[in-house]
């Protein structure tokens, strides 16, 4: 008898190798154990063209309404995409659509093998990140001069007010730049912190650079400490703290640490630290990685693109070796989030057998091309993505749940 689901979970599917493994992933491991029940959302390039991309807004809907989503790697239109797939017209990033509907915050978490060791000796508990995904310098306007000149910084209010100051008496020509944040924004990143840091059980730090950038920074430690006052009991309940430090103070701490934290950083920090810590753990496809919203909604993802090098070696005829762990992560967390709002016991428990057999295969020396080279099993060969699915299949079949 296969389990059943209560409310539907929002499967956004997409491209190229992932779109493949994605319909693997299903067919091995999860349809033969699990009558899914998904509302299903096609974000291939193609459907998001078709649908002039009404099709990303309504995904994004869904999971608002359902409260959690898995998706799948999409293309982010370039022109070298525009003439591939003939679209009309390039659309933005279907990350940051889905992003800005959700207002969230993306957690990235590595998954630790015993086999394949980080590359800081000390991290025996993964270091997780949490990304802040609005504004500062990737909504910033940017400017090079040519010449001598004042560059200042102008505020006009709502109302005709206006604030001004000097940025530079520049005695040269060369370039400025000018970001924002929102208090409203910052607000729901420490929220969703707080949360995650609760749910998972992990101490929370937050670092950025106040001690030079006192108004724009500050408001973020501000904030934070605002927030923090309505966790401060929970928190000592479950035994974990909070605390702010300086940027260049946390790097230290990360490195000489034994990980098992959650690391908040700012926009560009979380951009460069996630992929830090995601290489010096293994691999790319070794991530857990969920945005969760100030609302409570979850989507879960794989943190990897649509890896088109092996795609188009697919569409060759050949069997690459594409990691699909991020992706089958991305499933069993989004179930056992589904099975916990739901209070489905079996659901949970299919989930950590998934998680387990997984592992369990890889530590047993069956593994995709990406960390064959890494791991202390020194295996011969690598697995086809088909074949390592069904090595983990063998294991779910005969594990008792
Ligand atoms: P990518 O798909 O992450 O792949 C870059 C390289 O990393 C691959 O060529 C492969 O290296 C390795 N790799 C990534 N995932 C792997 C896996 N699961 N197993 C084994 N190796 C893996 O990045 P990209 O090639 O720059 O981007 C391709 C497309 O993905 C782009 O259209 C981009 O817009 C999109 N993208 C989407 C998302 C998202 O939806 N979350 C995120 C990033 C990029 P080798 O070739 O050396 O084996
Ligand atoms: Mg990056």
């Amino acid at each position: 008898m296969k389990m059943t689901m209560k409310t539907p979970l929002v499967e956004i599917d997409g491209d190229e190798m992932t779109r493949v493994l994605w319909a693997a992933v299903k067919e091995t491991l999860l349809e033969p154990f699990v009558e899914l029940k998904t509302a299903r959302y096609d974000l291939s390039v193609t459907e998001r063209d078709k649908t002039c991309d009404r099709v990303t807004h309504e995904a994004a809907a869904a999971i608002l309404k359902y409260g959690v989503g898995v998706k799948c790697a999409t293309i982010t239109t370039t022109e070298a995409r525009l003439k591939e797939y003939g679209l009309a017209r390039l659309y933005p990033s279907p990350n940051a659509t889905i992003r800005a509907v959700l207002d969230g915050t993306v957690f990235r978490s590595p998954i630790l093998l015993e086999s394949v060791k980080p590359a800081v000796a000390t991290w025996t508990e993964p270091v997780v990140i949490a990304r802040h995904a609005y504004g500062d310098v990737y909504k910033a306007a940017e400017m090079a001069v040519a010449g001598p000149g004042k560059a200042e910084l102008v505020w006009t209010g709502a109302d005709g007010s206006e604030k001004r100051v000097t940025v530079a008496d520049m005695p040269g020509g060369g370039v400025l730049q000018a970001m924002h944040n929102l208090d409203a924004s910052i607000e729901s990143f420490a929220r969703s912190c707080f949360r995650y840091a609760l749910d998972a059980k992990l101490p929370l730090m937050f670092a950025a650079k106040d001690t030079i950038s006192k108004t724009y920074d500050g408001r973020f430690r501000e904030i934070f400490a605002d927030v923090y006052a309505e966790y401060k009991d929970r928190f000592a309940a479950a035994g974990i703290t909070y605390f702010y430090t300086l940027i260049d103070d946390a790097v230290a701490r990360v490195v000489k640490g034994r990980g098992g934290m959650l690391w908040a950083c700012k926009n560009y920090d979380g951009d460069v630290m996630s992929d830090m810590v995601a290489s010096a753990s293994g691999s790319l496809a070794m991530m857990r990685s969920v945005l969760v919203s100030p609302s409570g909604a979850y989507e879960f993802e794989a943190a990897h693109g649509t890896v088109q090098r092996h795609y188009y070696r697919y569409l060759n005829g050949e069997k690459p070796s594409t990691n699909p762990v991020a992706l089958i992560f991305a499933w069993t967390g989004a179930l056992s989030k589904r099975a916990e709002l739901d209070g489905l016991a079996e659901l949970a428990a299919f989930a950590r057998t998934l998680e387990e057999a997984v592992i369990d295969t890889i530590e047993s020396g069956w593994m995709t091309a990406d960390l064959q080279p890494l791991s202390s099993l020194k295996p011969e060969k690598a697995l086809d993505s088909w074949a390592f699915l069904e090595k983990i299949a063998e294991r779910v079949r005969t594990t008792k749940r």
